[in-house]
């Protein structure tokens, strides 16, 4: 796998004057405030893309917007990409998580498809790259990614992964999501893997 160029995607709304563009999608009102997951993920895929631009690695992006682009959106966006440029591209959407788990994991859509490779490279560098972060993982099919039906996963005609970085709910990954650091590894790993993929 080489010369592949990467979708990325910033899950859910980001901030709009100080207004949160999605309902739900956030941390407990912990000491150190609310992580809106949107914004959170835009300070991910945003340092990603400072990344890439200094390597001149080239990415398109299904959701620059700070509005709440719908999910079929970004799956029609990734679309039209995938029809004009046939096995080039892939979707990486880039997430926070809630419900009571701890640590990070990636997901592809179910069965053996093109993501679950993409899916390795990425979960390889989750672990290298995330200092002390539990990974969550599913190796009953033989790789690390764990399986679920998101829209972004199952529309997509081109490969698509989806990255949790960490639990907004769990107070030891809240206090990671605030740390300027921890955001760097995050940006790191996906600039790492998107490498990988490209070179
Ligand atoms: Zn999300």
């Amino acid at each position: 796998m080489k010369g592949l160029i990467p979708i990325l995607d910033a899950g859910h709304g980001g901030m709009i004057a100080g207004q949160y563009q999605t309902a739900g999608k956030r941390s407990p009102n912990w000491e150190k405030g609310i992580i809106y997951e949107g914004m959170a993920n835009r300070w991910v895929v945003n340092r990603t893309i400072e990344l890439l631009d200094n390597a001149k690695i080239p990415y398109l992006h299904a959701s620059p917007e700070f509005t709440d682009i719908p999910l079929w959106q970004r799956v029609q966006r990734s679309n039209d990409w995938h029809r004009e440029q046939p096995n080039q591209v892939y979707l990486v959407s880039s997430h926070f998580n809630a419900g009571g788990g701890k640590g990070g994991e990636i997901f592809t859509s179910k069965g053996e498809t093109k993501s679950d490779p993409i899916a390795t490279i990425f979960y390889k560098h989750m672990v290298d790259g995330l200092d002390d972060h539990v990974m969550r993982n599913d190796y009953s099919d033989g790789d690390p990614d764990k399986e679920a039906s998101f829209k972004v996963l199952v529309d997509t005609n081109c490969p698509a992964v989806l990255i949790e970085w960490a639990f907004m709910d769990n107070k030891n990954d809240y206090n990671r999501i605030w740390d300027k650091s921890f955001i760097e590894q995050c940006a790191q790993v996906q600039f790492c893997a998107i490498e990988e993929l490209y070179r």
